[in-house]
């Protein structure tokens, strides 16, 4: 019990701009995340390139980055904090991997698999560790009123 305590975290989850065009669609995923994570910030934006380019930095120089940047920024989407036992790999493993047709055939009950439409448009982000869970989260809600402390959400931990 102490150790799952200890592993309790906040991940960064975005349903990206592919997914919001879609309302029915985003009200299903949003309420198979809810029984699943406790939902503890969730903020509808829309990027400017700058931003989209700062949010992705460690990918500038690849091949995919002017496509990603393109439809990071094409419409709206929801980033959402995540919270529960393992939030960062949990969420990764319920997104599933970047390519949603590949994961069609190794993950099929994953979100990407079921939403996701290309490679670029996967429909899902989430933070990759808990360190850039960190970080992303400040990305997104830094600006938040609510006092917030990323590492220390357990509502048990004291
Ligand atoms: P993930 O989102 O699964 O952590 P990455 O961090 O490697 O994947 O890439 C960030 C995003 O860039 C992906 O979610 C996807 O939208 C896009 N992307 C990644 N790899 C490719 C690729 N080979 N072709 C097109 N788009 C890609
Ligand atoms: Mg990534």
């Amino acid at each position: 019990l102490r150790r799952v305590r200890a592993q309790w975290e906040t991940t960064l989850a975005l349903l990206k701009p592919d997914l919001l065009a879609d309302a029915a669609r985003v009200r299903a995923v949003e309420q198979e995340i809810g029984q699943q994570f406790r939902v503890q910030e969730r903020r509808q934006i829309a990027w400017t390139r700058a931003q989209a380019e700062a949010f992705y930095a460690e990918h500038q120089g690849r091949p995919f980055f002017g496509r990603l940047v393109g439809y990071m920024t094409s419409g709206p989407f929801v980033a959402l904090a995540l919270a529960g036992p393992q939030a960062v790999s949990q969420w990764r493993k319920t997104m599933g991997g970047t390519r949603p047709v590949q994961m069609r055939v190794r993950n099929p009950a994953s979100l990407r698999a079921r939403f996701g439409l290309t490679d670029t448009r996967n429909s899902f982000h989430g933070s990759d560790s808990a360190e850039t869970a960190r970080r992303e989260l400040a990305f997104l809600f830094g600006d938040s009123k609510l006092d917030r402390n990323w590492e220390h959400t357990s509502p048990q931990a004291g």
